[in-house]
């Protein structure tokens, strides 16, 4: 049990490439924490840090109490699973599940019943005498994870862990690990630039970008107010739209629009106005009160709703409509902002 303390961590690569940009953040005990990015922000360098695979350029980690910057990955007490598993293939499931036991002695009797009983917990006791070559990707996944846990580990470190599985099976996945991880209370670090499943599993959420951390927050934080255009941009199923106006009379003068705003801002100012397609409710009719006013460009399926392009001045907005109330092209139409949902950035610097 133990928390993971990230101080002032800089990675640079030679070449010039600064991928850990003074970073700071604090990993709670037993905490599911997600470290979401775009490909190339850093997160699998982050994540090679903490396990020791990495020298850092600068700054420190702690485990526990520890101070283990220095330290070797095999004295730090954490088990990484990678993207790509790294099964061994020549080894059976069992043989898989123990080897880090093996690494550290112990004995074959210890070994066996500790891969027995993990392989129980992970759904593999009717596969332990097989090979990887013989297990679907699931399994093989299982099996990664597996090893992880038997060594009974102060910290897990997952890089991406399901990103080779297919939708479906990633959200068997999901569940499973989740409740793997709420049954052990490890303190988890899970990287992933998908922000449907960071939002899906993690107490909290680091959102990353350039070798830096965006915000840390719970996902109803990050997702409810996001506190930058970066972060509101990246989160969330269809992408926030993200509107420039300014302050005006009091209130926000948007799209050839004015809408009532409270907010601390100077009258004049230039902002970004972000509201969710999802907080957006379409009228076909004039509903009387402050609204965007635009004409439908195309529809996109979502399934049971439908994602509207409403063409407002030279903006294209979206707006998610029931999709038994999706308007045909060219239909004009009334965008009004659900009370409370609209968030406002300032133009200079992107955040709220
Ligand atoms: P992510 O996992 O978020 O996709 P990475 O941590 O893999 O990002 O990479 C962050 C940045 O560091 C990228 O610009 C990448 O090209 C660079 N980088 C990663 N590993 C190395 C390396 N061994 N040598 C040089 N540059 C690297
Ligand atoms: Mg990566």
């Amino acid at each position: 049990m133990a928390d993971i303390v990230l101080s002032g961590l800089v990675k640079e690569f030679p070449g010039g490439v600064r991928a850990l940009d003074k970073l700071d953040l604090t990993i709670a005990d037993g905490e599911f924490f997600a470290l979401l990015g775009p490909s190339g922000c850093g997160k699998t360098t982050l994540l090679r840090t903490i396990a020791g695979l990495e020298p850092p350029t600068d700054g420190t980690v702690h485990i526990g109490a520890r101070d283990v910057t220095r330290l070797a990955p095999g004295a730090r007490d954490v088990a990484m699973v990678f993207q790509d598993y790294a099964l061994f293939p020549h080894m059976t499931v069992s043989e898989n599940i123990s080897y880090p036991l093996k690494v550290r002695r112990r004995p074959r009797s210890e070994r066996s019943s500790r891969a027995a009983e993990v392989g129980a917990q992970l759904s593999l006791s009717t596969l332990l005498e097989r090979r990887p070559a013989a297990l679907s990707g699931g399994q093989q996944q299982r099996v990664a994870l597996a090893r992880a846990v038997a060594v009974r580990p102060a910290a897990f470190l997952f890089d991406e862990p399901l990103s080779n599985l297919d939708a479906r099976l990633r959200l068997e996945a999901r569940t499973f690990l989740k409740r793997l991880q709420r049954e052990l209370a490890v303190t988890t670090v899970f990287v992933t630039h998908d922000q449907a499943e960071a939002l899906a599993l993690a107490d909290r959420i680091a959102v990353m970008d350039a070798g830096r951390i965006r915000q840390v927050g719970t996902p109803r934080e990050v997702f409810g107010r996001p506190a930058n255009t970066f972060v509101a941009n990246f989160i969330g199923s269809t992408p926030m739209n993200l509107i420039d106006g300014s302050v005006h009379d009091g209130g926000l003068s948007v799209a050839g629009a004015l809408l009532p705003w409270k907010g601390p801002l100077e009258d004049g100012e230039k902002v970004v106005v972000g509201v969710r397609p999802e907080y957006l409710t379409l009228s076909t009719t004039d509903p009387g009160g402050p609204a965007l006013r635009g004409t439908v460009s195309v529809a996109e399926n979502l399934g049971t709703s439908a994602l509207m392009s409403v063409a407002v001045g030279d903006e294209l907005i979206g707006a998610v409509v029931p999709e038994e109330a999706e308007p045909a092209a060219d239909t004009p139409v009334w965008l009004t902002p659900q009370p409370g949902r609209m968030l406002v950035y300032r133009a200079s610097d992107g955040e709220l």
